[in-house]
């Protein structure tokens, strides 16, 4: 009898593995990428009918640099860079507490860390990747079942497909994390405050700058990319249980009143800021939390970015993480077998997203206190910022940097 090897076909030579990613954010588009690179024949499926390119702009620091680097779109990526050039502080009123060096409060280097629109990343990702791999947009995943030699696959769009493996690179509520792991319960961990993000027209004339309210528990910020007429907003407030609305049973329009509740009484532009909201077409709402697993792979499926590691934006290291941990988790299969990949990626990866994920603490966010007393310490500290005279540093948080990456 002779003995057949799955990823062998007699007529054509050893069969590309095949791996189906759920998700094409960061995380999916990064690991798209490499996979490709290292021999994998990738499919992506994403619910939305494109790539999603909205939300508030991102860093890319540290090791990240170097993955982005790698792939090719450090250019273009620099191209894109958002020459952000002043943060400004305001107290309840409007008036001005203190106007400070961007890369002093966020712990990045002047000229040589990225800070990009989401969408610019987005969209240079999917350009790396368009040609090589397959999308089924509009379509997710609906069952998984691991008892045969590969994973079997339905679609909600009525496919069903057998793959080697399959990651979750579907988000902060990732569905493939629910599907294998058990609810999100377990490996949430709110951190005490909920935002809302969305763009509006800039009416204020700002320029490459951010503009911070402040009032103890509760921040708006508008930020303008550049010189154009849109800025981006947040509203961000603190919470001791994040609202229902904004859990499992998502009601944009319950979000949307949440949200004007909690800056009913607020000065300076937050009513019209709130009522850009609930006309804005581009509203991203969600809780400030980070996912915490004691595993990230079960079997032949392993999750990825946020999906296994969120680390919120308060450490403004989410996008850099789903970067790195992509492309750990591809170098670790490329010559393996699933079960020692999955178990290496893990092994490379966690300390680094352990260091990035305990920047931060439950309601301690530097830049939004809950407290008078913390919000006049923040102030205070900010004030010395301003009127320091000490150089831009030359080093970012050792946190950002703590993995060096292996050979690609
Ligand atoms: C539209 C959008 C706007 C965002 N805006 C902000 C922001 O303003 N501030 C901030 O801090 N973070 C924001 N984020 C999150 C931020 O991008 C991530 O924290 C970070 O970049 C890590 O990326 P990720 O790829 O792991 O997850 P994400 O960037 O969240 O990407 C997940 C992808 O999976 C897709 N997806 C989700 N569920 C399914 C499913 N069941 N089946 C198939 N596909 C699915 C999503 O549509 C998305 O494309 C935003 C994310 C998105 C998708």
């Amino acid at each position: 009898m002779t003995r057949t090897d799955p990823l062998t076909d007699v007529r054509t030579g050893p069969r590309r593995r095949e791996v189906l990613i759920s998700g094409a954010g960061i995380a999916g588009l990064a690991l798209a990428f490499w996979l490709n690179r290292h021999g994998y024949a990738v499919t992506v499926v994403e619910r939305a009918s494109a790539v999603r390119s909205s939300g508030y702009p991102i860093d890319v620091r540290g090791t990240a640099l170097e993955v982005v680097r790698r792939m090719g779109i450090l250019p273009r990526l620099r191209d894109a860079h958002i020459d952000l050039r002043r943060l400004t502080f305001l107290d309840g009123d409007g008036g001005e507490v203190a106007s400070v060096d961007p890369h002093a409060v966020a712990g990045s280097v002047a000229g040589r860390d990225l800070e990009v629109r989401r969408g610019d990343l987005t969209e240079a990702l999917y350009a790396a990747v368009r040609d090589d791999v397959e999308f089924l947009f509009d379509d997710s995943i609906d069952t998984l079942d691991q008892s045969g030699h590969g994973v079997d696959v339905t679609f909600r769009g009525g496919d069903r497909r057998t793959f080697d493996m399959v990651v979750g690179a579907d988000g902060l509520h990732s569905r493939t994390r629910e599907a294998v792991f058990g609810p999100e319960e377990q490996f949430h961990r709110y951190l005490g405050y909920c935002f809302a993000g969305f763009t509006m027209r800039n009416t204020f004339g700002l320029s490459h700058e951010v503009m911070m309210w402040n009032t103890p528990g509760r921040a708006a910020a508008l930020y303008a990319v550049g010189d154009g007429d849109e800025v981006h907003a947040l509203l961000n407030f603190a919470r001791p249980e994040p609202p229902l609305s904004f859990g499992a049973f998502r009601d944009p329009q319950a979000q949307r009143d949440v949200v004007a509740a909690m800056f009913a009484d607020a000065g300076w532009e937050v009513p019209g800021m709130i009522a850009a909201m609930r006309e804005a077409d581009d509203l991203f709402v969600d809780v400030v939390s980070q996912i915490r697993m004691p595993r990230w792979s079960s079997g032949r499926v392993a999750l990825v970015g946020d999906a296994a590691y969120a680390p919120s934006f308060l450490t403004g290291q989410g996008t850099s993480l789903a970067l790195v941990g992509a492309y750990m988790l591809a170098a670790s299969l490329a010559d393996r077998d699933v079960t020692v990949g999955f178990a290496a990626y893990e092994h490379g990866t966690r300390e680094f997203v352990r260091l990035n994920q305990d920047q931060i603490g439950e309601g301690d966010a530097t830049l939004f206190p809950t407290t008078a007393r913390g919000l006049e310490r923040r102030n205070d500290m900010l004030r010395g910022l301003a009127g320091s005279s000490a150089p831009p540093a030359t080093e970012g948080r050792p946190a950002h940097s703590a993995l060096t990456l292996p050979v690609g």
